[in-house]
Formats: structure tokens, sequence, C-alpha cells
């Protein structure tokens, strides 16, 4: 069951995993114990992916609110759930939470974070750093650069101390596309976090703490590819684990100490198409709140996009090969679909939208994430006013519906209804949440109840129905994640080491898990859907991200807000 609860009116299901193919008898018992409903339950088969034979408890039509209820078949008991309307009501925020600890550059105060997940500003030696001189893991001779940036502040991207401009960009996007919803759900002083009486909505704060540091990752004027973004800044050599973020570091800035120093990496065409989309959408957002730093983003964003239509093909690679991951994507055209479709939004100028009315990806949906960005574009231009003509937006809006009929087709087919169409990529319950957003905006377009039970039904597995009995929010459910990929989450508190705070998302099953944990676990011997371990080792399938943890908030938020 979904561990946390399920709506008072719309679809409820349960699955029991038993080997018969006869109808078994179930219960439904309030939290007096007290029979409230009973059925037979329908046999739905051997689910390909994750090799159990599943029966469907289907309780839709039970709606009386309350917490407590439990499933009861075959001589097993569900953990516990409510029927109500709050369902993501604190999931919203916790899941927005996660930002603001991770927060780089500045000290994560208890007042807001609570005891436990207090800690000290990390790097905020980023206020100074160079570009990474020297030999990379494919033999490339980089040259360093003449100037260091002020990169502080950000967040760290995932379980490492990384900051990417690749994947900063799409986790940027999801929460200023959610302020862009027009969701009363995020206003000033609803987060626990030092803005939270600025009279500025705490969802753009948040932003705003990453947007900044992706307008500092820009090469400046006067310098060599000028207007490009730098691809990431991270440590030469991969940080010890568990570890604290530690407040100052040698950045080596004169590149002597071999696998040593904190860099930022070579400019790429994807990180600046990035930077030309996050801050196009920041240039129409902030005008009433903050005219100057409005400007400041569309200033970059413009000089971003030109110099990515100057560099074309300057591609990430392997570089230094440790220290952080690649981000690695040879086909930006799908970015350049995607910084058009913001920068036109935001000015309106003929020279965008005749990129993107010209461009392959135009009316094109698919899933999403941060290697694949068109989406956003078409999903910004279904949400922000622009003046595309009504029959354009029209067939944006039938690629969107069309996709989502797809997918509930998908979700039908596999007996835990995962919402992805492939077999559990790395990563895989962000992509199941990015679909849950493609999803929420054709219920939107459409008001096809379906499309709403499908992000519910997404939001099931999320939390606990799916092959493992687990929910991969910690802190949510009985049997929440514990034990996430994260140097300082290392949940080991005699160490100093806190838990995952509540709100905290795992990436999930991955088909073909690659680390220490996944192999002492022995996952490939077993069903790709239960490929998963929660163990701090197993960056493969039980990692934390930015990108995964934005479509939560956005998702949580839709769900609280979209109750018919
Ligand atoms: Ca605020
Ligand atoms: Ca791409």
């Amino acid at each position: 069951v979904n561990q946390v609860g399920y709506f008072v009116e719309g679809t409820k299901i349960g699955l029991l995993a038993a080997d018969t193919t006869d109808d078994v008898p179930w219960v439904l018992k309030n939290a007096a114990g007290e029979e409230v409903m009973s059925g037979t339950t329908s046999f739905k088969g051997k689910d390909a992916l994750s090799g159990d034979t599943l029966h469907e408890i289907d309780f839709s039509s039970y709606s009386i609110p309350g917490e407590g209820y439990t499933l009861e078949a075959a001589g097993l008991t569900s953990p516990p759930f409510s029927i109500s309307n709050e369902i993501c009501s604190e999931l919203k925020h916790d899941a927005l939470s996660y930002f603001y600890l991770n927060r780089s550059g500045i000290a994560i105060e208890a007042d807001y974070a609570g005891e436990e997940w207090a800690r000290p500003a990390g790097h905020i030696t980023d206020a100074e750093v160079t570009c990474f001189k020297g030999r990379d893991a494919d033999g490339y001779d980089w040259p360093g650069c003449d100037y260091t940036l002020d990169a502080a502040g950000g967040w760290y991207d995932a379980g490492d101390f990384g900051k990417y401009v690749v994947n900063g960009g799409i986790t940027a996007w999801t929460l200023m596309n959610l302020y862009e919803q027009g969701w009363d759900v995020f206003g000033d002083g609803v987060q626990p976090i030092p803005e939270q009486s600025n009279d500025v909505p705490d969802l753009l704060d948040e932003a705003r703490w990453e947007m900044e540091f992706l307008l500092a990752m820009q090469v400046p004027e006067g310098q060599p590819l000028a207007g490009m973004a730098h691809h990431k800044l991270h440590d030469e050599a991969w940080a010890g684990m568990p570890m604290v973020p530690p407040t100052e570091v040698d950045n080596d800035n004169t590149n002597e100490i071999p696998a040593s120093g904190r860099y930022v990496y070579a400019p790429s065409t994807a990180a600046t198409l990035n930077l030309a989309a996050t801050a196009a959408q920041c240039a129409r957002i902030w005008p009433d709140l903050d005219a100057d730093f409005a400007d400041r983003c569309l200033v970059a964003a413009e000089s971003a996009w030109q110099a990515a239509r100057e560099n074309p093909t300057i591609y990430a690679g392997n570089n230094p090969g440790s220290g952080g991951g690649n981000y690695e994507d040879q086909n930006v055209s799908d970015e350049f679909y995607w910084a058009a479709a913001e920068l036109y939004i935001t000015t309106g100028k003929a020279e965008y939208s005749e990129y993107l009315l010209a461009s392959e990806h135009f009316a094109a949906v698919d899933a999403f994430d941060w290697g694949h960005t068109a989406p956003l574009g078409t999903v910004s231009l279904l949400t922000a006013a622009n003046d595309l003509s009504a029959e354009k937006k029209a067939s944006l809006q039938q690629a969107v519906v069309t996709f989502a009929e797809q997918m509930v087709s998908v979700q039908e087919r596999d007996g835990y209804a995962l919402l992805i169409d492939e077999d559990y990529p790395w990563g895989s319950n962000g992509l199941i949440l990015n679909n849950m957003l493609l999803m929420g905006m054709a219920y939107d377009i459409s008001g096809d109840t379906r499309y709403l039970d499908a992000v519910r039904l997404g939001m099931d597995y999320i939390l606990g129905r799916n092959a493992l009995n687990k929910s991969f929010v910690a802190g949510y459910g009985t049997y929440p994640m514990l034990h996430p990929h994260h140097r300082f989450w290392a949940n080991d508190p005699a160490q100093g080491y806190p838990p995952p705070p509540a709100g905290a998302l795992s990436g999930g099953p991955n088909f073909n898990p690659d680390d220490p944990a996944a192999l002492e676990a022995d996952l490939m011997s077993l069903a790709p859907a239960k490929r998963y371990v929660d163990d701090i080792e197993s960056y493969s399938t039980n990692e934390v991200a930015i990108n995964w943890n934005a479509p939560l908030v956005w998702v949580a938020a839709f769900l609280d807000e979209t109750v018919p």
C-alpha cells in the first residue's frame, strides 16, 4: 500500500503478492481494528519486472477519512495508512526543505534545519576558484585560465560535493516552473529558511540560491569563450565518505598538487544553454520582486544564448575523470529548443520564436531528464504567458495529452503501475516523477481524471506500493529510506551524521546496478523491480539528488492543490 495514504475520492489500490491464482479474501480495517470493508482480490498474474504474482485490492469506493487503516489478506497485514486529502500537505514542504539542507556556502542553522541537520557553511572557498589545468582521464591537457570565479553558493548536487550547471539547470527550472503554475502553495513564511520573512515567496528564495550559482558559472567578458558557462565545479578527487561539508578547502589555484584542489571545469554548450534557459525564466519571474536581479538574469540569458550559437558543439567529456560526475551529453538540439522557448516567452523576440518553431523538438513530448530537456521548453510554453498562436499552443497541448495517453497504457501494463516506459534506469524514481509532472500537465490541459489517477498511482508507488514494500521518501511511511548515499546524512548520529531528513527521495531501483553494495547484495540475481538496496554505499540505487527531489516538490504540490 501507499504507506502514507490515499485521497478521499479516487482510486485506492493495494496489491498482494501471493503465489496463487485463486481470488483471495481481503478486509479493510480502521484504526480500532474494526472491519469497515471487505472483498476478494482480482488476479492480475505474474508481473514481468518484479516476478511477483499479483492480486489487486480495489477499495476505491471507501471514502471515510481517517488514520491507521490497514488491509489484511492471505494472513498478511499492510502497514497503516490514512485516507485524507492532506496526503501531500507536509510532503511538499519537506521535499522543498531538501534544498535548504543541501545549500553550499551558508551555515545551515538549527532554527530552520533542526538540531540534527544543522552544520557549518560548506565550501565558502568556492568564492575564489579557477579552471582545472592538467591532463584528464582521456589524456587531454587542459590549459587552465587566467581568472577566478566567485561560485560560492548553490546546492550540492547529490551525495557528493559537486555543483553542476547541467543538473542544476533542470532542477532550478522545475522549482521556477512550479512557481509559474500559480498555485498558492509556497508563499513567504511557509518554509523553514532564513528568507522566511522577506516578502518573497520562499519557493523563489530557494530557486534563487541556485540561480545565483548558475549565473556565477558564466565565463567573464574579455576571456576566451566569454558568455559560455563552465560545465561544473568539484574537487579533483572524490571527497571521503562520510564527511561533513568542509567550510574551507585549499583550492590549489596554482594547479600544483596532483589530485588535489577544487576547480571549475571547461565550459560546455549544454551548460551554457541550461544557463540561458533558466536565466530567461528568472528574468520574467523577478522584475517585480528584484528588478536588478531580473535584469542581470536577462543579460546573462541572452549572452549565453549568443555564446552557445557561436559554439554549438562543445561537449562535456570525462574531465578530470574522478572527483565528480560528467553529465555528458552529445546532443544539445533539445537544450537549444528549451533555451529558445524560455527566451521567447521572456522577450517575445522573433529570433527565438523562429528558432523554436523550426526545431525538430517543437510539439514533441517524451520522458525528460537532465540530458533530454526538450519537454521543459514545451511545458514552459504551456505554463507561462506568451504570444504563440492558438494553433501552435493547441499542437503543444495535444503533444502532452498524446504522451499522457501512451503513459496510461504503459502504467496499465505494469503490475505495480510503474510510470516509465523502460526497465528501471538509474534514478528511476526521478524519471517517474518527471513523467508524473507531464501527467499533471495533461490533467490541467484536458481535465481527464485518468491522468490525475495516473499521478496518484505514481505517488502510491513512490510511497510504498511497490515490489519492495518500501517508501522511497525518508520520514514517510512505515518502511522509509534510511541510508542514502549522502556524505553528511550517513545516519550515524553517534558520529555526528544525521539520518536522512524527511522529504529526501531515493533514486530507486536500477536495472543495471553498479556499486559495491549492489554487488555485495547480489542485486543482479533479483528481478529488476527489486534491484535496490537501502545502503549508503549504493550510489547506483540509493543516492539522493536535486534533480529527483525537485519533481517530488512539484508533484506533491500538484496533488495537494488538485483535489477534484
Ligand atoms: Ca521568503
Ligand atoms: Ca541533450
